[in-house]
């Protein structure tokens, strides 16, 4: 089947339809993320868009907000549950699958999974994707967007993600991707899957109060809980970036600082050996060695054996050899 080359795509609607004002521009594009507006790439690199990040402090409030309400053993095991499952999607799709290809998927489940990475709230595949590849192209050298060695530890946790120069998603990073109309339609419109989920939260959490009382919780209950579920998932994803950059050991001499860290391994599914990843980013493991857990791997292994993925590709033995040697 033959597919469209990136040339032959329209390119991201450009600028002034996004609004006169300032504020105007930012609403508009927490519905088109598409809309470029010119001074984004003309902005100092540390200048934050306020008005377009209200979304993204408002799940943090409404996750704060979650902690003065009552819980239930089933809201617990509720946000413990869509935390696991919108981690794996992030770690071994986001990550894994869509910014370094280790893995091959049919389209459906590529689309699935993206859905289902989309609904962590960590903007859309694409974006990720290309934020990703940039920060391997250049990491903890000048041009690496987060890194704790060029920036300071805040800076690399979360401030890049509200700054307004890392706003746009770099297409131009992620054409592989780009050939496929329902991953662009997503990471554009990213914000139709929280505007959707949200009520989706409120239905069932309504439907379980009317129907099972004893699992005490109610529509606005699980919506709030469902943000602190996602406010979690942001923070312990973001600490990859920040934390596995700084903290625990570097088995591999690798031109960045990576390091490889157990607790960070835990609840990130495998993340935390950031180190044996920058030094073979291309193998869909990153747990090198047995004792080495790497949950989102062993799922994917899993995966691999019900034909749902494929084509896992395997570390080197040369850079097992190389660590042993070290
Ligand atoms: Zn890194
Ligand atoms: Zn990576």
């Amino acid at each position: 089947m033959s597919r469209p080359h990136v040339a032959d795509l329209p390119p991201p609607a450009v600028g002034a339809q996004a609004g006169d004002g300032k504020g105007g521009a930012s609403l508009f594009r927490w519905l088109d993320s598409w809309v470029v507006d010119p001074r984004d790439e003309a902005a100092d690199p540390h200048e934050v868009d306020w008005v377009r990040v209200v979304p993204f402090l408002a799940i943090h409030v409404a996750g704060v907000a979650a902690l003065f309400t009552t819980w239930s053993p089933f809201v617990v095991l509720f946000a413990v549950g869509f935390y696991a499952v919108r981690m794996f999607a992030i770690t071994a799709f986001y990550h894994r699958y869509f910014s370094h290809r280790t893995f091959q998927v049919s389209r459906p489940v590529q689309f699935l999974f993206a859905l289902l990475g989309a609904t962590a709230v960590q903007r859309g595949p694409l974006w990720w994707a290309a934020h990703h590849r940039e920060h391997h192209r250049h990491s903890d050298a000048e041009g690496d967007i987060h890194s704790p060695v060029v920036e300071s530890f805040w800076w690399s946790h979360v401030g890049w993600i509200l700054a307004r120069r890392n706003f746009r998603t770099k297409t131009e990073l992620v054409p592989d991707l780009m050939r496929f109309p329902e991953l662009r339609f997503l990471d554009r419109y990213d914000s139709l899957v929280p505007l959707l989920m949200i009520p989706g939260l409120y239905g069932l959490g309504a439907a379980l109060e009317a129907w099972a009382p004893g699992l005490g919780t109610s529509g606005l209950h699980l919506v709030l809980w469902g943000c602190l579920s996602t406010v979690v998932l942001y923070h312990v994803t973001f600490c990859i970036n920040s934390m596995a950059h700084r903290l625990g050991s570097r088995p591999y001499e690798t031109k960045d600082r990576s390091r490889n860290n157990l607790i960070l391994a835990l609840l990130t599914f495998g993340e935390g050996w950031h180190n044996n990843h920058h030094r073979y980013p291309a193998s869909a493991r990153q747990g090198f060695l047995w004792w080495e857990l790497d949950l989102s791997y062993a799922t994917l292994r899993v995966m691999q054996g019900l034909g749902l993925v494929s084509g896992l590709r395997p570390v080197p033995a040369r850079i097992l050899d190389e660590r042993r040697s070290a």
